[in-house]
């Protein structure tokens, strides 16, 4: 069987494009042209293709006949890609040209950069309260030896240290927890008026002392969605502990529970969960970034409040793993809403 080769490229999904012997560009199929340029074909590879490490595989590969592996990258609407290229000798007619295809590996690029990015960030805000520990250790065995007034200050800050750590240790636990399970979507009825009312009075004390309000409006009837109860029970907790830390005196945190009929957002019934505080709100540039890891507002202030930074991350995991959907609502000094649909069924 006799196919022409450039056929042959347009039935591949990938960019791909033949060199001949002559080093021209014999063929691209669309995608290729799509990534290189309309106009390639014909041209000289050089001219066409214009990275050095490509340059010299395919020179290579013209001229002893074995295949190489190289990356390419490309600035595409404002995005960096990164491909990874297969060089492979082709024999034609005409002499041994080249096939050249390219495999967009940039999501592994992104994931290998977010992790790299994590680690960095995990390190910093563990590095941070350690830091204070050994400063005060060191206070406490030199200058304030004989300061038992000191010490039991010194004591009550670094009680506070190793309980940021505890609690950064314990958010990053339920995330990789929510993340490794968050393929299975969970099963279990769980009646969200029973879990609101329950977690809220869990809460009714740091309300009180921050002097802020706590309300519930619920329906009188059951609502109950398949759900992981102790993971939808730390999604109100954080809410509504958001509410409280950010929102300050004076201010409410109300948790409404209703049942739309029908959601578009979730092409099913749905349940509509919503966490609405009277605090100062938060700037619309911020909104989309908040339920990025470790990303703050106010980094000075989520600190001395005791966040992680890793609340919203958490809540954001769980939905999606009840197949919901999440929206933060906010208009700078008129309070924060959040708002969770959770399929019915
Ligand atoms: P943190 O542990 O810092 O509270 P979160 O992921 O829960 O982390 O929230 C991310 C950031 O979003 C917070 O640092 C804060 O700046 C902002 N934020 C969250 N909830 C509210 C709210 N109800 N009112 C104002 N700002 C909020």
């Amino acid at each position: 069987m006799q196919v022409p080769a450039d056929h042959m490229l347009e039935a591949m999904p990938l960019p791909a494009l033949i060199i001949r012997r002559d080093e021209r560009i014999g063929a691209a199929n669309a995608p290729a042209r799509a990534l290189l340029g309309r106009e390639i074909v014909e041209r000289h590879f050089i001219t066409a293709l214009r990275q050095p490490d490509l340059l010299d595989a395919i020179e290579g590969c013209l001229r002893d006949g074995t295949a190489r592996r190289t990356d390419f990258l490309s600035l595409n609407a404002r995005q960096e890609m990164t491909y990874r290229v297969l060089v492979v000798p082709l024999p034609l007619a005409s002499g041994t040209g080249v096939v050249v295809s390219f495999e967009d590996v940039s999501h592994l690029e992104q994931t290998v950069q977010m992790r790299r990015d994590f680690v960095a960030n995990v390190s910093h805000e563990l590095r941070t309260p350690l830091t204070a520990l050994i400063g005060f250790i060191e206070t406490i065995k030199g200058p304030a030896r004989n300061d038992p007034a000191g010490q039991a200050r010194f004591l009550d800050i670094m009680e506070g240290e190793a309980q940021r750590m505890v609690r950064l240790v314990a958010d990053l636990l339920s995330l990789s927890r929510v993340e490794a399970e968050e393929r299975v979507r969970p099963s279990d009825p769980v009646d969200l008026g029973d879990l609101v009312r329950a977690t809220l009075h869990g809460l009714t004390t740091i309300a009180s002392d921050a002097g802020v309000t706590l309300v519930q409006e619920l329906p009188d009837e059951p609502v109950r969605v398949p759900g992981d109860p102790d993971q939808l029970r730390q999604v109100l907790t954080n809410l509504v502990e958001n509410g409280i830390k950010y929102a300050g005196g004076d201010a409410s945190v109300t948790v409404r529970l209703s049942v739309p009929d029908f959601e578009p957002r979730l092409r099913g019934r749905g349940v509509q969960l919503v966490v609405a505080d009277t605090g100062p709100g938060i700037e619309a540039i911020h909104l989309p970034r908040l339920t990025e890891r470790f990303y703050r507002v106010d980094s000075h202030r989520s600190r001395e409040k005791g966040g992680t930074g890793l609340g919203l991350a958490i809540v954001k995991h769980i939905v999606n793993r009840h197949r919901g959907r999440l929206r933060v609502d906010s208009t700078g000094g008129e309070g924060t809403t959040v708002t969770i649909l959770l399929p019915l069924e």
